[in-house]
C-alpha cells in the first residue's frame, strides 16, 4: 500500500475556495517520519524553507490556502470526515466516516506509514 492509496480512502469535504480557517486553529499538523520527509522534498523542490506555526497557525498555510496541499499529511485530510473530527464552518463530506472506519484509517497509518 503506498501512502496515496491510504489518502484517496479519505472522503473529500467540500470546502469553500479560499477557507483556511481550520489552518489558522491547530498549529503545525502531526505527522509521521514518512509525511515529514515527503514535505521536506516538496519544500527543496519548491525552493521554500521549513516553517513554524505561529501561535496556532500552521506555517504552511497562505491567503490562497495550504502551500504543501499536494503533500499535506493525514490529519488535514481527514478533518472534517468524522465526528471525531468536525469541520470548524461545518462542512462535511457526503458521508462522514463511521467510528469503525476511522479506526481502521488510522491503524493502517500507524502500520504502514509511521
Ligand atoms: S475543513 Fe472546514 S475549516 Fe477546514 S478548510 Fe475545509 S471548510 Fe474550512
Ligand atoms: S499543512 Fe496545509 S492543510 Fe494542513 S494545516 Fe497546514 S496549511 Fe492546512
Amino acid at each position: 500500500m503506498d501512502i496515496e492509496d491510504l489518502y484517496s480512502m479519505i472522503p473529500k469535504v467540500p470546502c469553500p475556495p479560499g477557507c483556511i480557517t481550520c489552518c489558522k486553529n491547530f498549529g503545525v499538523p502531526s505527522r509521521t517520519k514518512i509525511e515529514d520527509e515527503r514535505i521536506k522534498e516538496y519544500l527543496k523542490k519548491h525552493n521554500m524553507k521549513v516553517g513554524e506555526a505561529k501561535g496556532t497557525t500552521c506555517p504552511y498555510v497562505t491567503e490562497k490556502g495550504c502551500s504543501i496541499y499536494p503533500v499535506r499529511p493525514f490529519i488535514c485530510r481527514l478533518y472534517g470526515t468524522s465526528p471525531n473530527y468536525m469541520c470548524i464552518e461545518n462542512y462535511r463530506p457526503a458521508r462522514l466516516l463511521e467510528p469503525e472506519e476511522e479506526e481502521e484509517l488510522f491503524y493502517l497509518y500507524r502500520k504502514y506509514f509511521d
